[in-house]
């Protein structure tokens, strides 16, 4: 080493005393930004060859993941009824797994097949897809498709959609690229129905026309800070090619157009039969891709989107079992949070019946029971622990008077 000479950088000539870390060669020094330039260098000019499609599979093993029915009895614990939609998720993330984990050699690839989940708001999407996530072993995030605009227009781009995933797995692109990402209201970018682009439709198809470059599987240009793209950026480049997307949506009155298709069909020589068996009350369980197609996704979006499944609207008694039977149920939290203070407190059943009438009443759905339980609950809460009772039982004269209180804020919250 040459006297006082500071060690700099082979690459970018920075002193040692203006990088974080500097390693030391055979006949020269690499500062820390420079080894990750370089690894991302390394990374690109692979493109997608054979190295990085094993780099995919890398760390799946499939006796290690749960299997269907494993993955459905997790969802069981959590999510009350819906179990069309639990089988679907469960064999689709099992697939995916098969997929990260598929031998290359064989000349067969299992494709992907993307979901899409279609209930009314407040029946358990989000929930399924959270609750999903506890069991995954790859980086999943959710994102709101509202938040997206056309390139462009004020909002972000699709592409950051990937950022939270790589935000999700500590920027580790491999890892990115293996993820599942939810995103909630895809019915918010459906093309608007009277107005088929003559102006531009900047909530609409412009960004299903973006979204469907990510799900056909492309590499993509992610801002790693997420926002706009932006020209001075450095772009990271992720592939898109193995990773889960699974869609939800409200689609308001897609129900309309599930009756209109049908009745179109059952026009025909064995109309009487088939109109027998048509449940009209339930019509979301016969909905096929092109009812999303009149709704407003575009055909190459829901080609790409295989697996359709829907949720069931809640009824009484399903939201009666949201208060107590879910592992970690409103009624469970409730208790929690009591015998932490030393008192077991207990509702009555006619109470708890009170909870869902109001909930219905207010149409609040299942979100409702939640706002209505701490309705009740925030005044015992006030008071008992330093009250030194023993036990508290929720009555329904109690759970009522307390609504009673606050009936001006739930009516507010009610549409
Ligand atoms: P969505 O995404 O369909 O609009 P969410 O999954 O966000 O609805 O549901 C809102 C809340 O309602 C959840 O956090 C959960 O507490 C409750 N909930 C909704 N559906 C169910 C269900 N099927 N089982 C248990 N809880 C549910």
């Amino acid at each position: 080493m040459a006297g006082k000479k500071k060690d700099r950088c082979s690459f970018c000539g920075r002193g040692e005393d203006e990088v974080a870390l500097l390693l030391t060669g055979l006949n020269g020094f690499i500062c820390n930004d420079c080894v990750q330039q370089a690894e991302r260098i390394v990374r690109e000019s692979m493109g997608h060859g054979d190295r990085s499609r094993r780099a995919v599979g890398e760390g799946i093993n499939l006796t290690e993941v749960p299997k269907p029915r494993d993955i459905k009895a997790f969802l069981d614990e959590y999510v009350i009824g819906q179990d069309a939609a639990k089988r679907y998720l469960s064999v689709a993330v099992y697939n995916h797994y098969k997929r990260l984990a598929q031998p290359q050699d064989d000349g067969v690839e299992i494709e992907k097949s993307n979901i899409i989940m279609v209930g009314s708001t407040g029946t358990g999407k989000t929930l399924l897809a959270r609750t999903i996530a506890r069991l995954l072993k790859v980086p999943f995030t959710i994102v709101d498709a509202t938040i997206f605009t056309e390139a462009g227009y004020v909002g972000e781009d699709v592409e950051s959609i990937l950022t939270r995933l790589l935000q999700v797995a500590d920027y580790d692109v491999a890892a990115t690229e293996r993820g599942i990402v939810f995103i909630d209201e895809i019915d918010k970018i459906a093309r608007k129905q009277d107005n088929p682009s003559i102006t531009r439709d900047v909530s609409g198809e412009g960004v299903q026309q973006g979204l469907l470059k990510l799900l056909e599987g492309s590499i993509v240009n992610v801002p790693p800070k997420g926002g706009r793209k932006h020209p001075d950026q450095d772009y990271i480049h992720v592939d898109t090619r193995n990773i889960l997307f699974i869609c939800g949506g409200a689609f308001d009155g897609i129900e309309r157009k599930i009756a209109q298709r049908l009745n179109t069909h059952v026009v025909g020589y064995d109309s009487v039969q088939n109109q027998k068996r048509i449940d009209t009350k339930d019509l979301m369980k016969y909905i096929v891709p092109q009812d999303l197609k009149s709704f407003g996704l575009i055909p190459e979006i829901i080609g790409r989107l295989p697996v359709l499944t829907y949720l069931n609207p809640l009824d009484r008694d399903a939201l009666r079992r949201i208060l107590i039977e879910p592992k970690n149920s409103l009624v469970r939290q409730q208790e929690k949070l009591f015998l932490m203070d030393g008192i077991r407190l207990t509702f009555e059943d006619e109470a708890l019946d009170y909870i869902v009438d109001k909930a219905i009443e207010y149409k609040l759905g299942a979100r409702g029971l939640r706002s209505i339980m701490e309705s009740i609950m925030t005044e015992a809460q006030f008071d008992a622990p330093s009250e030194k009772r023993d036990t508290l039982c929720i009555t329904r004269q109690y759970a009522a008077e307390q609504v009673e209180k606050q009936k001006e804020k739930l009516e507010a919250s009610a549409d």
